[in-house]
């Protein structure tokens, strides 16, 4: 197990941070630390741009579509470095680290030539329609429809809880299209054009007073033959593929980011005299061992995936971050006191309590606590399987 980088990629890390400080202290830094998803959409469009001409968007992808063929670790340097640099939060990131590896795994050379480019130059935005009112834990019940009319499929149902639904150019959709059918079989994967009549999209406010997300509403949407990655009825596949991408290197590099909120909180501790509580001293000392036991749990997930190796320590890895990072919102909560409660003039909050706002739904998106623990039962611990209707 290595617990840290290798020079080259300690070279590499240098060439990127090098590359990042000068884009964010010139032309870009107007945007540094924007981490809200849907705001100044066509500023973060230019950037999107600028990383794609650096050839910084999607260093994972083969050169051929705009990458690097880069390894895990150079994807997880990289991702660091952008968390330290506190580059804006990437409005392309579905696109990048969603669409673009299934189309990798699954898509057809047709669908990769069409997509692919428009994903790494930041030109199209995407969003996942997974999720719908009565199939979120319980993705297979989805019961939006999907059946082919003449040369196209035709779209009905309703999907909920779509981040970036109100900017996203594509969506890619988990329809039902075997009608009829129940449970996974049955299901296709279609990538839609949001941007047609068929598709109304309704954003949902957060407690945070911003909308990052929406209901979206098929009625009479289309999407072409062409357009379904996969076979017809055996999308599960390339949706339970795609899931696997999603712990992907940014997630084993954002400990970078949760450093720097954590020393935003001992900042406001020492400021306001709270560093002197012996409570308050606890917590931050066990906020910082937890980020340690993290960045080390990474590294050696990084160094198992490496050598091919399957890694069941990576069950557990969601369930840490999410729980410890929850508890940080309330950390900096209590370090804040009563300031903590009062928010800004124009509606918003200061970035510690919009923190704490938006850590609680870490335990929910990209499967719930509960749901990791049964992961982490059945497929970690080989326990017996949940009984499932
Ligand atoms: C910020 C945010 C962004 C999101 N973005 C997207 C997106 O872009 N695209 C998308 O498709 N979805 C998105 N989601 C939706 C997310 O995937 C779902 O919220 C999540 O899968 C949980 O589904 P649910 O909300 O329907 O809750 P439910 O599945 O109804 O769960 C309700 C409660 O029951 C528990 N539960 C359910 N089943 C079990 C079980 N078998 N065993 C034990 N406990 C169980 C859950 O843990 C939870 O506590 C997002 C959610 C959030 C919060």
């Amino acid at each position: 197990m290595k617990l840290a980088f290798a020079r080259e990629l300690e070279q590499f890390r240098a060439e990127a941070a090098n590359w990042l400080e000068t884009q964010l202290a010139g032309p870009f830094a107007h945007l540094r630390g924007l981490h809200n998803h849907v705001a100044r959409i066509p500023e973060r469009r230019v950037w999107e741009q600028a990383l794609a001409a650096g050839r910084w968007s999607c260093i994972g992808w083969p050169a051929a579509f705009g990458g690097r063929d880069a390894s895990l670790a150079e994807q997880v340097v990289f991702a660091e470095e952008y968390a330290r640099a506190n580059a804006p939060a990437r409005i392309g990131h579905i696109g990048v680290e969603l669409t673009g590896p299934t189309l990798l795994a699954y898509g057809t050379p047709d669908q990769q030539q069409r997509f692919l480019p428009a994903i790494a130059n930041g030109t199209a935005i995407w969003c996942q329609g997974y999720s719908e009112p009565n199939a979120g834990s319980d993705l297979a019940n989805v019961r939006t429809k999907a059946w082919i009319e003449g040369e196209k499929y035709r779209i009905e149902g309703q999907k909920i809880w779509t981040s970036m639904g109100m900017i996203a150019d594509w969506c890619f959709a988990v329809c039902r299209t075997t009608l009829g059918s129940a449970g996974p079989k049955g299901l296709s994967f279609l990538l839609v054009n949001m941007r047609q009549p068929g598709v109304t999209v309704r954003p949902i406010k957060q407690m945070t007073g911003e909308a990052e997300f929406a209901e979206v509403f098929f009625d009479g949407a289309v999407a072409e033959i062409a357009d379904r990655v996969g076979e017809e009825g055996d999308g599960w596949k390339v949706a339970m593929g795609l899931l696997g991408f999603e712990r992907g290197a940014s997630t084993l590099a954002q400990q970078m980011h949760f450093r720097t909120e954590l020393d935003q909180i001992i900042a406001a501790a020492q400021a306001n005299g709270k560093a002197r509580d012996p409570v308050i001293r606890q917590k931050l000392a066990q906020a910082h061992i937890g980020l340690k036991i993290m960045r080390y749990n990474a590294l050696r997930m990084l160094s198992a995936a490496e050598g091919g190796a399957p890694t069941p320590e990576g069950y557990t890895y969601k369930l840490y971050w999410s729980q410890w990072h929850r508890d940080l919102g309330e950390l900096a909560m209590d370090v804040l006191g009563q300031g903590g409660e009062t928010g800004l003039a124009d509606g918003g909050f200061p970035p510690l309590q919009n923190m704490y706002l938006m850590s609680r739904a870490d335990t929910i998106y990209a499967g719930t606590n509960q749901i990791q623990r049964n992961i982490i039962a059945e497929r970690a611990l080989g326990l017996p399987r949940e009984p499932r209707g």
